[in-house]
């Protein structure tokens, strides 16, 4: 079993690429929920994209790896990247609760638009058992726009699903891929060694 941890963040994205709007969402999570760690988790093949449409999952881990080193509170875990075929939420949750034990609480973090879906995530009832989830809501985005019927859904499980305002999700990965590919810069979206690795290695052109 790995070290013993009371209460588990769990950054789940795809991360292509990381930036600030990821690190804050992370930050306020552990800030409000007490979190001991935060982990980030880069998908591997998410469920409901086309794998051509994604960066390659060593870019996106390196990335991660650099946005997150100066965050002592901050780690990052392959356990998606590195699992064949598509990777669920559901199987993710059950690798991180066999590693850390039943006496730490799972607190899986993520985009709120993506929260809103989980009711058609495989296994979404187990989901809710394993893990409370934290969704992340970018400016603009209003609770009274969720459809009734994931309201009713989300209403079941009052304790377990949690909204957060995080203003500096302005920021989005799309906005950033695109102005990498029409020659914009991207500094102070993402954290400089990011930027550099970007760069480097000719992502988003
Ligand atoms: P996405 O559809 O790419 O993103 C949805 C929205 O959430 C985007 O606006 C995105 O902004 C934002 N977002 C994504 N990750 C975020 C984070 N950690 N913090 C704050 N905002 C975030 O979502 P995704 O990245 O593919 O999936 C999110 C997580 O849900 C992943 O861990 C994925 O494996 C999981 N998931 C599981 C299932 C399943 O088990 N069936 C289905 C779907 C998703 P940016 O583009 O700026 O990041």
């Amino acid at each position: 079993m790995t070290e013993a941890v009371r209460k588990l963040g769990i950054m789940g994205g795809t991360f292509d690429p990381i930036h600030f709007g990821h690190l804050v969402t992370a930050e306020a999570a552990r800030k409000e929920f007490g979190l001991e760690r935060v982990l980030f988790l880069p998908s591997g093949t998410p469920p409901h994209k086309n794998p051509q449409g994604v960066s390659d999952a060593e870019h996106r881990y390196m990335m991660t790896v650099l946005a997150t080193l100066s965050n002592p509170y901050f780690d990052v875990s392959r356990v998606d990247i590195d699992r064949e075929g598509i990777s669920y939420t559901v199987d993710t949750l059950r690798i991180l609760r066999e590693q850390y034990g039943d006496d730490t609480e799972l607190y899986f973090i993520t985009g709120a638009d993506a929260i809103l879906e989980i009711m058609r995530w495989k296994s979404s009832d187990e989901l809710l058992q394993l893990a409370q989830f934290i969704g992340a809501t970018r400016p603009g985005f209003e609770l009274d726009s969720i459809p009734p019927e994931t309201k009713a859904w989300l209403d079941q499980y009052p304790d377990r699903v949690h909204m957060i305002k995080v203003p500096a999700l302005a920021i989005s990965s799309t906005d950033i891929r695109e102005r990498v590919r029409s020659g914009n810069s991207i500094r102070y979206l993402v954290p400089e060694p990011v930027e550099h690795y970007i760069r480097r290695n000719g992502l988003y052109k």
